[in-house]
């Protein structure tokens, strides 16, 4: 196996189920490869290690080979050969481990939503550890990140500190606590993980269910740093209404828990040079954004005759967090004010799915209306560039990614004050934020008044003030969500973490 070259920073281990574009599903892709790309910038060295899933975009992994070594690993009782793979995503070397399962636990054309996922992950995250720990690394950090890698945390400190593995601190991410993993007790015995000793209250045993276990709790007790996606949420999770379950876990555990708000890659969402788009266009050449919006009509069908029409865009996973129904009156609700409305979305639950094809279906050779429901990047890229107005009315949000992008790309965020909309969203009439932070329009209560509220008033500002509106697309486009600051705090995070663990033993 490879080892790590000599470097002056942090040696770095993210194990995770996504990274973006090869394995993307939602923010969590994003934010593995955005938080990487800038810690390594950073002089840090930083190495990722995913399953090797046969639906990746290959053609985004460069130099993929596979290593002339076989890892075995532990599972139900035996061991299991693993092919191990590496290549460069996005500039950052990654590991793949491809299991020689019979169950091709990474074989199912999907990564997730599948019966046996706990099976698949837990699987995953010990084999990951066991790579760590037969190429000989020597991480300051290993950091994981929600349910799926949850496992690393728990088999770190009882399984892998006593084989030498002990380098590193831990640290966990959770990205939403709406997904927890949890499972009947017994299954956690297929890693290796003790059963009683992990299904006790102080462990991994769910806060409900006494004879299930709960990866997510298990990675907040074991791991040294424990973080998520931006301070509101980490406050609200703290709630009994908030915390999914965990919240009385997440408080006890408050000294170690901060919400760090995340940041997007400004490389990949970049409307000067994204090769997505019809034509590049940046804050100073406005005249290319409109040009995008005549194009993603053209397209889509869409009326063109009025080019000063707002567009509004809307792409999200279609469930219940994303306030579907909302989204839904959203787009009645422009019909009515004259605008135009393109959705991307698509949904794993099965009425929700059907219920937008029946809207989708409903508008299908509409002049202002477009639902395409299906996951497509490229055409992601033209709608945060088309549109004049984004609106995200969640009814929680951990962060919340596209509201970033739109801005970068100088549309308008219409957006519930919840979780991280809350932390990067701030209402151009409310005075008591400062001028140069007011970039959009907000609404606290998820209901159809509610998303009137903003959204009536975003076309009003877009109708009768051209100059202010281009005003506040400037100021949104030239606003600063890049990685650089919460990388800063992840870093911080980091160091401050293993010279604790320094001090506490001089001799590692
Ligand atoms: P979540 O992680 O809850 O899905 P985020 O806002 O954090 O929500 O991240 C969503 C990411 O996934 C964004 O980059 C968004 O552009 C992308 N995305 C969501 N749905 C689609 C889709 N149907 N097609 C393409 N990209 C999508």
């Amino acid at each position: 196996l490879t080892s790590s070259p000599k470097s002056s920073g942090l040696s770095i281990i993210h194990i995770a189920a996504e990274m973006a574009p090869v394995a993307k599903v939602g923010g969590l892709g994003d934010v593995v490869t955005g938080l990487c790309k800038a810690l390594q910038k950073r002089g840090h060295l930083v190495e990722i290690v995913l399953p090797k899933y046969d639906c990746m975009q290959y053609d985004r992994i460069h130099n993929l080979r596979a290593l002339d070594v076989v890892l075995e690993s532990y599972f139900d009782g035996k061991l299991y050969k693993n092919k191990i793979w590496v290549g460069t995503v996005e500039g950052l070397p990654v590991y793949f481990i491809e299991p020689q399962h019979p169950e091709k636990f990474f074989w199912r054309g999907q990564f997730y939503g599948e019966h046996d996922d706990f099976r698949r992950f837990s699987f995953f995250s010990r084999a990951a550890l066991e790579l760590l720990l037969q190429s000989g690394k020597k991480p300051d950090i290993i950091h994981c990140h929600d349910w799926q890698t949850a496992f690393v945390a728990p088999l770190y400190w009882d399984i892998y500190t006593p084989k030498g593995l002990n380098s590193a601190r831990i640290c966990f991410t959770c990205h939403n606590f709406e997904y927890q993993g949890t499972a009947p007790g017994s299954e956690l015995a297929s890693c290796g993980l003790d059963v009683h000793q992990m299904n006790r209250p102080d462990r991994m045993q769910d806060n409900s269910a006494l004879d299930r276990v709960n990866p997510v709790k298990g990675a907040v007790v074991f791991s040294n740093i424990v973080t998520t996606v931006s301070p509101t949420y980490a406050q609200e999770v703290r709630t009994a209404e908030g915390g999914k379950g965990l919240h009385s876990t997440l408080s006890f555990h408050s000294k170690k828990f901060v919400g760090i708000l995340n940041g997007i890659d400004t490389d990949a969402w970049n409307p000067a040079t994204d090769t997505f788009l019809k034509v590049q266009y940046n804050v100073n050449d406005l005249q290319g954004k409109i040009e995008n919006k005549i194009a993603l009509r053209k397209f889509l069908g869409l009326s063109n005759a009025d080019v000063k029409q707002p567009m509004v865009g809307c792409i999200t996973r279609l469930v219940p967090q994303k306030g579907v129904h909302l989204i839904r009156h959203a787009i009645y609700r422009t019909l009515e004010l004259g605008g135009q409305f393109v959705l991307l979305g698509s949904s794993p639950v099965a009425h929700i799915q059907r219920e937008f094809e029946g809207i989708a279906n409903h508008f299908i050779n509409h002049d202002d209306i477009r639902l395409i429901l299906k996951y497509d990047e490229s055409l992601s890229h033209s709608i945060f560039a088309a549109s004049d107005i984004f609106i995200i009315p969640s009814i929680f949000e951990p962060c919340g990614l596209t509201q970033m992008i739109a801005m970068r790309y100088g549309s308008i965020p219409v957006a519930r004050k919840t979780g991280g909309l809350n932390d990067s969203v701030f209402d151009v009439d409310d005075d008591t934020v400062p001028l140069q932070f007011q970039n959009g329009f907000t609404f606290l209560t998820p209901d159809e008044h509610g998303v009137n509220s903003a959204l009536d008033r975003a076309f009003n500002y877009y109708r009768n003030n051209t100059e202010v509106w281009q005003q506040l697309v400037q100021k949104d486009m030239n606003m600063d969500f890049s990685w650089e600051l919460s990388a800063t705090q992840y870093e911080e995070l980091y160091l401050n973490s293993v010279a604790r663990a320094r001090a506490d033993n001089p001799d590692t």
